[in-house]
């Protein structure tokens, strides 16, 4: 072999701040603080509080490899966290606050976190929890000396600003190998355990060159980036490292995304991208119409964790706002695919148009995919075969945390996302369903995903989970279970007949019912295992 005489150096987390630093120094983070407030510091003042944090953390025990928890919102605290245990050669161990108390606990002692730092927001969590995480040495409030509550019951709380404050800003980070983990996050589980995905420096520096590109996030210095998707979540999608990577301003929504928090953020801040689930876009759009209000400047909304409607693909458009699905799994970190236009599409408009950006997309470079039937045979990209999609790529898992090489890859070294899908000759794909989802009629598949996205279409819905209920003719048929916006009324007769010409007569719901409140998972998607266990009971009308 004739070796390239390229240098040789690692993909490292550390670096990405250190760029940002160098080349974007001035560029500000913006964050909403739990206690209310805006921040406003610039990259170079991240990076020096990232070296003080590193510095600090041996004086809490932290060694390279250990983990260290999180339960903090989207603020500058968390993002410096980030970069200063990743970057020291520690991991960084993001916990979804949102899970049950007995998740959290059964998280944060299966990762053995040595540290949990975390808001003022969980101080009633973490007091209720603390003497179950047995590995955890030191709880860290991120707060000031002066905030730490006199009688919390946590044992040795410390005040975060103090932590950094005591220690130098002199700070080499070290030249880990890029294999290293640098980063844990668990999937919500809506079956069994949560599972955690371990992240490396390589594949997080990877995966933010992917979703920077173009046709993925299309990430500059001249954007203004809000990431309203939890940086308890899959790493906020890489956002904190791949704005620093390409030195875009970021402005971080803390705790509140309610439409009005996030419509002056918008406005006042000049945020030019913005991603998140789509219920968040749902509610923004619903409260600037009310309140009669603009988006601007806003360019683009990322969508993506649950299937996009195309009825707020349209309202988005009227405004002159770009959507953008994306699909992806914490599994993938979590970037999969967007679905952007090719040249060929430029021509496309209405329906057409829509037809494309309610497929979840294509993939970047970097993440391969395909579908297999069920006895793990690829099958056809033709648009209409559909089956198991599979991944893999640089930054996808390879085997969860602490667990045998299990169930979730292939022979050959495909991972199963567990999701059933079509991909299109021009390689877009398009969820049809999760395979535990999925609603068997006579033997033929029907799509959840779209019969919920057509019923959400209706003005007077606010939501609508379509499951699988046992029949005794066709084994099993859709029961629409909806929830109506504040103030609204429809009739069952009325949200059957708008599937009218939507889609296939034996595709129709056999019944609607109304209900208060579905319930979500900790991410915010429906969580169908339980209403499919709520209406066990169930009877067809006659
Ligand atoms: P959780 O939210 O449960 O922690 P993930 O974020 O990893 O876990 O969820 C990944 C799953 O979310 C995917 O396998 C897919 O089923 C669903 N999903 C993600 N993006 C989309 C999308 N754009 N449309 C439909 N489903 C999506």
């Amino acid at each position: 072999m004739l070796r390239g005489q390229m240098m040789d150096q690692p993909l490292l987390i550390a670096d990405l701040l250190e760029h940002a630093e160098r080349f974007h120094g001035d560029t500000e983070i913006v964050s909403r603080t739990v206690e209310g407030p805006m921040h406003r510091y610039t990259y170079r003042d991240a990076a020096r509080r990232a070296r003080q944090l590193a510095n600090a953390l041996p004086s809490l025990g932290v060694a390279a490899g250990d983990r260290v928890g999180t339960l903090a919102w989207n603020g500058y605290r968390h993002f410096e966290i980030y970069f200063a245990v990743s970057g020291s050669g520690a991991v960084c161990h993001t916990v979804n606050p949102r899970l049950f108390p007995e998740q959290i606990a059964w998280i944060v002692n299966h990762a053995e976190d040595k540290v949990l730092m975390f808001d003022a927001t969980f101080l009633p969590l973490v007091s209720q929890l603390a003497d179950q995480l047995k590995s955890v040495e030191h709880f860290v409030l991120l707060a000031a000396r002066a905030d730490l509550p006199a009688d919390s019951g946590i044992p040795n709380l410390l005040s975060y600003e103090d932590l950094v404050n005591s220690h130098s800003d002199v700070y080499d980070w070290p030249r880990l190998d890029e294999n290293a983990a640098s980063s844990l996050c668990y999937t919500s589980g809506t079956t069994g355990n949560p599972k955690g995905v371990l992240y490396s420096h390589r594949s997080t520096v990877l995966h933010a060159f992917g979703s920077s590109l173009p046709d993925s996030f299309d990430l500059s210095a001249r954007a203004v980036v809000m990431p309203v998707v939890p940086m308890f979540h899959a790493n906020a999608w890489g956002l904190p490292y791949s704005c620093a990577m390409n030195g875009s301003k970021l402005v971080l929504p803390g705790q509140k995304l309610d439409g009005g928090s996030l419509q002056s953020l918008i406005a006042e801040e000049g945020v030019t991208a913005t991603v998140g689930v789509p219920t968040v876009w749902l509610q923004l759009l619903q409260y600037c119409q009310r309140e009669n209000l603009s988006l601007a400047p806003l360019k683009r909304v990322i969508a993506g964790g649950s299937a996009v409607p195309e009825s707020m693909i349209e309202q988005l458009a009227e405004r002159g706002i770009e959507l953008r699905q994306l699909w992806g799994m914490t599994e993938l970190s979590p970037f999969g695919t967007t679905s952007t236009p090719k040249l060929k599409h430029e021509g496309l408009r209405g329906r057409e148009l829509n037809a494309l950006l309610t497929k979840q997309g294509r993939p970047a470079f970097g993440v391969d995919i395909r579908i297999v039937d069920d006895a793990g045979l690829p099958l056809p990209h033709d648009g209409v075969s559909f089956g198991n999609l599979q991944a893999r790529g640089p930054w996808v898992l390879s085997q969860y945390f602490k667990r045998e090489l299990d169930a979730n890859h292939s022979a050959d070294g495909w991972f199963h996302t567990g999701d059933v899908v079509t991909i299109d000759p021009d390689g877009y794909m398009r969820i049809t369903d999760r395979t535990k989802d999925v609603i068997k009629s006579g033997g033929e598949w029907i799509s959840s995903i779209d019969l919920e996205n057509i019923l959400v279409g209706h003005p007077a819905v606010a939501e609508a989970a379509a499951i699988a209920v046992p029949h005794p003719k066709w084994d099993e048929r859709p029961l629409m279970v909806v929830t109506l916006k504040p103030g609204a009324r429809a009739t069952r007769e009325e949200l059957l007949a708008y599937f009218d010409g939507k889609i296939a007569k034996w595709w129709t719901p056999n019944d609607v019912v109304f209900v208060d409140e579905l319930p979500h998972t900790a991410t915010g998607k429906l969580l169908k295992m339980k209403l499919r266990e709520q209406f066990r009971d169930y009877r067809w009308p006659e």
